[in-house]
């Protein structure tokens, strides 16, 4: 196995990695999987692509009406997409009772120069 750590070759079975001295290196034999998903264990690619793919479904959600005037709001989606897929704030939150939406609105995003920054 490699050491999930360092890269290492260590044995499946060992107590410390012999280089770096991390518990249980080969990780009962998913040491390779774990790696292939990077330092970050597939975090990053995971929210950009979620991010992607939530920025996708509202322009889809927008129905065409899609905004297209100026820079910071070329392919804007529209807000009753925004507010479909979780856009929050003081109506979605306290007269719409959608307090979940604080948790919702960090995957949105409300154009194509707002995913960029992001990204
Ligand atoms: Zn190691």
């Amino acid at each position: 196995m490699v050491c999930t750590s360092c890269g290492c070759l260590v044995g499946v079975n060992d107590d410390r990695c012999y280089n770096c001295g991390r518990r249980n290196p080969g990780l009962w034999g998913y040491a390779t999987i774990v790696r292939r998903l990077g330092s970050d264990l597939g975090f990053v690619p995971f929210v950009i692509g979620l991010n992607v793919i939530m920025y996708v479904l509202t322009l889809i959600g927008s129905q065409g009406n899609i905004g297209m005037g100026g820079m910071m709001s070329m392919l804007a989606p529209n807000t009753t997409s925004l507010l479909l897929f979780g856009a929050s704030g003081a109506v979605p939150v306290f007269l719409l009772d959608r307090w979940w939406t604080v948790l919702s609105a960090a995957w949105l995003h409300g154009g194509l120069l707002h995913i960029f920054f992001n990204m």
